[in-house]
């Protein structure tokens, strides 16, 4: 209220017009210097204690690594997802808002071959000079080619799907736990003991999935993109897939697929939920079996991979 009183003061008193602006002016600049001073101050305290105000902000690619970096820091770092949900992290375009949120990241877990983590890399780098590029896939026993399709397992040259190996996602936990330590010091206690608790429901989900697969040990699964290189491998399934080397199925290719499908009494071709399906359908109606959608990129990771494994098991 008083603060109205002086802003219109000037206007209305004329005589006093010199007085008033001077006031103004020297309560503006009090105002600006305890502004300043209150800002140095909180920089100051922000900086290496480990117990900032302002979260920090952690990029990440796809939206299951949001609830790796979840399981270790809880809500203690905001995520921001370069892929949202439904688009595919193999094709899909970079919005200029998201620029804004690599802008003020501290770190990028890239999951490593992702189509998307390919052609943004520059941008990204460019919108962060000082932002930490971490790529998950360092460490990992990649696959980059298969008797089935040779060299061409994937666009790209390495299968990116490492995240439906729980095997790979416990390594990749680690490296996301030291990189978080790095930037929350203080939390390094808390962080390391959420690591071996996710590492424990690991140990187990892994257990489980063995255990539910174990007597369908060389069924082949007929998927249109081949994302579950890692997941097959893991537990002794064999993945055909409609697309190779990341191209459109051919027509021979389709023939293939359908052969060997009829041979082996398969009924069932999975998809992405999001991404092209009408060859997946043209294949189910030649095979006079069904469509399956399976949500690859769920947050809910580990219900996911339980579900997945259970519809894998109802269809063979
Ligand atoms: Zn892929």
């Amino acid at each position: 209220m008083i603060f109205i009183t002086k802003i219109y003061l000037p206007f209305v008193i004329i005589k006093n017009t010199i007085l008033e602006i001077g006031m103004i002016k020297s309560r503006f600049i009090l105002l600006a210097a305890v502004l300043i001073m209150f800002s140095c101050s909180s920089n100051k305290k922000g900086s290496g204690s480990g117990y900032e105000n302002k979260k920090k902000v952690i990029t990440v690619s796809i939206v299951p690594q949001k609830f790796f970096v979840q399981k270790i820091a809880g809500n203690d770092v905001d995520i921001n997802i370069l892929v949202p949900p439904g688009t595919s992290p193999e094709t899909g375009s970079l919005l200029p808002s998201q620029l804004k949120d690599i802008a003020n990241s501290d770190i990028w877990f890239r999951m490593g071959h992702l189509g998307v983590e390919y052609s943004w890399h520059d941008k990204i780098a460019q919108a962060n000079t000082k932002m930490k590029i971490v790529d998950l896939s360092e460490e990992l026993d990649l696959i980059t080619e298969s008797p089935e399709y040779g060299k061409k397992v994937h666009e790209g040259g390495v299968d990116p799907h490492t995240w439906l190996s729980p095997a790979m996602v416990k390594q990749m936990a680690k490296k996301i736990t030291n990189e978080l330590i790095l930037i929350n010091p203080g939390k390094s206690d808390e962080y390391n003991l959420n690591y071996l608790e996710f590492a424990k429901e690991i140990d187990q989900l892994d257990i489980d999935i063995k255990n539910s697969l174990r007597e369908y040990k060389g069924k082949k699964i007929v998927i249109f993109h081949p994302s579950l290189s890692y997941f097959a491998s893991d537990y002794g399934l064999v993945q055909y897939s409609l697309e190779t080397g990341g191209k459109e199925p051919t027509p021979q290719r389709m023939a293939e697929v359908v052969r060997m499908a009829k041979a082996e009494n398969i009924k069932v071709i999975y998809v992405q939920s999001d991404f092209d399906q009408d060859n997946a359908f043209v294949f189910a109606e030649e095979m006079k079996g069904k469509v399956i959608a399976l949500d690859l990129l769920s947050h809910e990771w580990e219900q996911n991979l339980r579900l997945m494994t259970k519809i894998f098991v109802d269809n063979f």
